[in-house]
């Protein structure tokens, strides 16, 4: 068999695990379900299977109906009382995932000046979008080098502050806050694409709290959602005054609007918004945002520890603060192909561990999402080793 699983390009370091034979790992050591991929991440078969059953009623039906619109509001209301949503602050909807979030942040959120923090992939392409708008002064960007964070300071002129919450790329987390000593009026924006819904966070500490459902929400992609203070929408709607162009489509009004009316801008995935609706109750079901972030912390400690342990692994982030609690990078030692780590698990349906393409390192990243079993992920760990004991 071909393991055509690593990501690596060809001659990327640890492109060894192509030519490997795979080793097969005992099923008794598998995980019972082998998803660990950051996004797309593992659906619960439970909400495919409520998807399938919802299916002939509601995909392709009218997104302006009835049964869709019904659908669009439980996921809204349903956000609003797991995120504990603080009085007048509204959940809005549109399409194209948090990167489309980007481009309406850019158009309809900052005024003039934001400070933008880049402490990997994901950040730095939002600060990358902000320098780009020939309407707005360049970005002030705070850098930190992958596996550390960078943290905003007030500075004068600056009207909006922008983080990661979860950085994705590098598995470094921050603390929802704002920038203390900031313009009044500053907006603050988080991109909690992969910590919505599984990691802590207070509102109040936020004006713009958006993310896609391909990842905590175990849903699929294709959806942006953002959370709006009150100084959020009065933001947009003076931009919106002064004439600045706005295309349709990234409208920050126009997608408030139709949220209110339990619709989108433009045609949604309708499994996205049913698969995201159904993961947001299962989530307060089993006792919300507490229980979801007990539950990841829990899934990552098993492979932190693991790494600690390990002899050839370590935890990237080295200070154990801003390790993430479901986002797990984990280096190994040279004599260790990480990519053929990757490729061998792969081959036993243990998928999507290979880091991120971009960070070219030894290394493993692994998701535990709130969706991902806790003891699947202690499988995980006794899969590695049986591998390393081997390779
Ligand atoms: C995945 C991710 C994105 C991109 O999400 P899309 O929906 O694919 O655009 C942006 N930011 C973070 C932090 C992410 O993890």
């Amino acid at each position: 068999m071909r393991l055509d699983g690593a990501v690596h390009p060809p001659g990327a370091p640890g492109d060894g695990g192509r030519a490997a034979t795979p080793i097969t790992i005992p099923a008794a050591l598998l995980p019972g379900d082998g998803r660990f991929g950051c996004g797309p991440a593992k659906v619960r078969p439970e909400a495919v299977a409520e998807l399938a059953a919802a299916g002939t009623r509601l995909l392709g039906t009218s997104h302006r109906q009835a049964p869709v619109r019904d659908q669009v509001a439980r996921l809204r209301r349903g956000i609003a009382a797991l995120l504990d949503v603080p009085d007048g602050y509204e959940v809005v909807l549109g399409n194209g995932g948090a990167a489309a979030f980007w481009e309406v942040a850019v158009f309809c959120l900052v005024r003039q000046r934001a400070q933008a923090a880049a402490f990997g992939e994901f950040g730095a392409r939002f600060a990358q979008s902000v320098g780009a708008a020939p309407f707005l002064d360049p970005p002030r960007v705070r850098e930190a080098d992958p596996g550390a964070a960078a943290t905003l300071v007030a500075e004068a002129g600056v009207d909006t502050y922008a983080t990661p919450q979860n950085e994705t790329s590098t598995g470094v987390a921050v603390p929802v806050r704002r920038v203390p000593g900031a313009d009044a009026g500053a907006l603050m924006l988080h991109d909690a694409t992969s910590a919505a819904g599984a990691l802590p966070v207070d509102l109040r500490e936020t004006d713009v709290y958006y993310f896609a459902p391909q990842k905590a929400f175990g849903a699929d992609g294709g959806l942006w959602i953002a959370v709006l203070s009150p100084a959020a929408r009065e933001r947009a709607a003076r931009i919106r005054e002064t004439g600045r162009y706005v295309p349709a489509f990234l409208d920050l009004g126009t997608a408030l609007e139709n949220s209110r009316r339990e619709q989108t801008y433009n045609t949604p995935a309708l499994a996205t918004v049913l698969l995201a609706a159904a993961q947001t109750d299962w989530l307060r079901a089993r006792g919300g945002l507490p229980w979801a972030a007990r539950r990841c912390a829990e899934s990552a400690g098993l492979l932190y520890r693991w790494a600690e342990r390990s002899p050839v692994a370590s935890p990237f982030v080295t200070d154990p603060a801003l390790r993430s609690p479901v986002v797990v990078a984990i280096d190994f030692a040279p004599e260790v192909d990480a990519a053929a780590l990757a490729a061998h698990l792969r081959a036993n349906g243990v998928v999507d561990t290979e880091p991120y393409r971009g960070l070219g390192r030894n290394q493993l990243r692994v998701a535990t999402f709130p969706a991902v079993e806790p003891a699947d992920v202690e499988a995980l760990t006794h899969c590695l080793d049986y591998l390393i004991a081997r390779m």
